[in-house]
């Protein structure tokens, strides 16, 4: 059962019980039915409690029927609701912990309502693109007032149950408990009070019947719509928010509550809310590795040596600084430890300026830095994460070196963006411990981690770096070992095509602006230009090599030959003032490439936007099928967290796999049969994956593969 029923003296008590957070899919609903109808044919019980057991009240939805028919089978939520509001004992919801989204909603339909001290409380569906669909739009605001729950609702934030019981006429808790162990008793006597005020002839009270109004409700609302109208662009959810709450202040509650439902099951089947719920599992299954149970054994890691502290290595150690770990800093010249300690107090002394660090947080942190130029001072430490020049014989001195002092058992991590994680493994007689960290720049600001597990990774090194990533805040991916990994190696389609748009007619600011309007925070060559074009430059140079096969547009060469590294040497694909970085459409950089053009004998041709988005999106699709394929990614959700969080991919379109799948996989494909047509092009890459073929032949989705 996932809830339970007991009767205690006079008061029935219903305990909700489906861990973790007491979701309330179809049969814990039903429990909580048959628990009210138990309740009311029981002549000795006089009124009602329910409650959660575990570690919340009702985290809400059960996100395992997320979209299934079962989650509106009735009993559905809305109908729970309304048993509620015909309930002819009083229910007192004693609410802890957690009390969100359905939950909430549940606990309005009770007549009394009691929280424990600390408990969070928020109606957050409209992160997941949604609006509250059982009432909560109708009801909270006559508790709280239309201000207070507007603003719970547009944010979607939990609120901690003390701070709204303190709003000035709230009638969302009766009481605050004295503590969380005293939460049932305090409930029971509540219910008991109430039974006996009913008994004299005391109406129930019901939320539904309070009174909405806000004393300035039209100017009110039209300021909260340019409010939020303005940051929410491209999420329709905010808006339907503010709608719904205006309902219940100028329609009866019925009426409210059912265009609540109407916007509610509107949204379920739009794109965005799609997408954002798409994420919100992706986030979830990104954590889990198939053959590593969660609960595998960790290794126990209480310090950590990071080798190399430059750009990345400072990044990475901040990282860690913040959540209370000690870290030393590894160098081969007193010089570089200098700047990388300058480096991470600067960003330390950032962060005090801007109010979001305590000058003497700070200062903790960096009392947990140490800094070194001998290995004699980091063989206890119990991870090692090197990140050195990108040279395979200069990770080999480091690997053979902590292999030789490093304690058994430390974990040895390399943050390499291009080489093969096993042969740096197979520098050290260990290579179960070695593993890969690869950390985006800069390494304290960006969410993504992807793990690269190498072919003899020990679990229980996954599992504690997995744990570690996620300790440190970061969305942790498992990528197998490949160039490139997952992000990169996808990415490098993406710029070839956007070289070869520029060879076949675009300038680098039309390529920019067609795929920052599809929603990138930035386009190839703007963010060229910010990351350094000699990176891809250094890269291409050993494709040339590595791979002739492989054709490039040598525009991006021939820009790097004129100095044009971007941003650090004030000129790249873009013009720049000094001390700006506001990219400037570059006359020289135009002419250059049309020159190239000539050379090449292409007739430039207008290239419409969405050949440019579809191009450049469908690269990444395409090779990410293939990653897929080969398995060095567990599922299609994974590379889209990649994407999301490392990549600038826009969240609201879900990620490139998503985005495929909705726009249909039979589409995606015939879009890269035409372009396999243009002679300009890469007819080979242009393939589509034999994932891809099969999936469309079948008419399923990635999910399948
Ligand atoms: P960097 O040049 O800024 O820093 C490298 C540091 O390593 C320097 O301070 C250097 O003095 C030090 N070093 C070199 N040899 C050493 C040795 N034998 N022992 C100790 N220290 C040594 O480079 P970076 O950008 O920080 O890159 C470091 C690693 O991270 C590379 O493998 C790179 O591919 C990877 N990476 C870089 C980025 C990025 O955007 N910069 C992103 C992800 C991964």
């Amino acid at each position: 059962m996932t809830a339970h029923y007991e009767v205690r003296g006079d008061v029935a008590v219903i305990t909700l019980d489906n861990p973790p957070v007491n979701g309330l899919g179809l049969s814990t609903r039903q429990a909580i039915a048959q628990g009210l109808d138990r309740a009311h044919d029981d002549a000795a019980v006089r009124a009602i409690v329910i409650t959660g057991a575990g570690k919340a009240f009702s985290g809400g939805a059960d996100i395992k029927e997320f979209g299934s028919p079962k989650a509106y089978q009735d009993p559905n939520l809305l109908s729970l609701i309304l048993t509620l509001d015909h309930a002819r004992k009083p229910v007192v919801a004693a609410v802890h912990s957690v009390c969100m989204g359905g939950g909430l909603e549940l606990a309005l339909g009770a007549h009394y309502r009691i929280a424990a001290p600390g408990t969070k409380v928020a109606l957050p569906e409209v992160k997941l693109g949604l609006i509250p669909g059982a009432g909560g739009t109708q009801r909270l605001p006559r508790v709280l007032g239309v201000e207070p729950a507007l603003n719970m609702i547009v944010s979607g934030e939990p609120v901690n149950a003390e701070l709204l019981a303190q709003l000035p006429g709230q009638k969302l808790f009766d009481k605050i408990a004295a503590s969380a162990d005293t939460l049932l008793d305090e409930a029971l006597a509540l219910a008991r009070e109430a039974a006996e005020r009913h008994a004299q002839g005391a109406p129930l009270p019901r939320v539904r019947d309070l009174p909405c109004k806000h004393p300035q409700a039209e100017a009110y609302f039209q300021f909260a719509r340019n409010m939020v109208g303005a940051q929410a662009k491209h999420y329709p959810a905010p808006l339907k928010c503010i709608d719904a709450v205006q309902a219940a202040t100028t329609k009866p509650f019925d009426e409210g509550l059912a265009q609540e439902r109407q916007t509610f099951l509107n949204l379920m089947t739009d794109p965005v809310s799609i997408a954002l719920r798409h994420v919100f599992m992706a986030e979830r299954a990104a954590g889990k590795i198939a053959d590593v149970p969660e609960d595998a054994p960790l290794r126990e890691v209480r310090s950590l040596a990071i080798i190399g502290a430059g750009t990345m290595g400072s990044g990475i150690a901040i990282n860690f600084l913040n959540i209370g770990l000690p870290v030393t800093l590894l160098e081969t010249k007193q010089e570089a430890l200098d700047r990388g300690v300058a480096h991470i107090r600067s960003v330390y002394e950032g962060q005090v300026k801007k109010g979001k660090l305590k000058p003497e947080q700070a200062e903790q942190r960096l009392a947990l830095l140490r800094t070194t130029l001998s290995y004699d001072d980091i063989r206890d430490a119990d991870m090692v994460i090197e990140a050195v020049f990108e040279d395979i014989e200069v990770k080999r001195q480091v690997f053979e070196r902590l292999d030789a002092v490093m304690k058994p058992g430390a974990i040895l991590a390399t943050n390499t963006s291009t080489l093969d994680v096993n042969k740096i493994a197979s520098f050290t007689k260990r290579p179960q411990d070695v593993v890969g960290t690869h950390f985006f720049s800069p390494a304290n600001v960006m969410k993504l981690l992807e793990v690269v597990r190498g072919a003899a990774t020990a679990k229980d090194v996954l599992a504690t770096v997995m744990a570690l990533g996620k300790k440190i805040k970061k969305t942790c991916v498992v990528s197998g070992v490949c160039d490139g990994f997952i992000g990169n190696r996808m990415i490098e389609q993406y710029s070839r095509q956007a070289g070869f748009l520029l060879e076949e007619g675009c300038t680098p600011e039309q390529v920019d602006k067609a795929i920052e309007k599809f929603g990138f925070a930035m386009g190839p060559f703007r963010m060229g230009d910010l990351a350094g074009n000699d990176v891809g430059w250094y890269i291409r140079k050993r494709r040339y090599v590595e791979k002739p096969h492989m054709r490039y547009s040598k525009v991006a060469d021939r820009l790097c030959e004129m100095g044009r590294f971007g941003q650090k040497t004030g000129a790249g694909w873009y013009d720049y003032a000094p001390g700006k970085r506001d990219a400037i459409p570059s006359a020289v950089v135009n002419q250059m490439i049309e020159e190239y053009r000539k050379e090449l004998g292409i007739t430039p041709r207008k290239i419409s936007d969405e050949e440019i988005v579809q191009r450049l999106v469908f690269a990444l699709v395409n090779e990410g099928a293939h990653i897929l394929e080969e398995k060095i990614a567990a599922r299609a959700s994974d590379i889209d967290m990649v994407y999301l969080t490392g990549y600038g991919f826009p969240v609201w379109r879900g990620g490139p796999m998503h985005y495929a799948e909705q726009y249909g996989l039979f589409n995606v494909m015939q879009a890269m049969k035409r372009f396999a047509l243009n002679p300009h092009d890469d007819a080979q890459f242009w393939q589509p994956a034999p994932l891809i073929q099969r999936l469309v032949a079948e008419g399923k989705g990635f999910a399948a593969a």
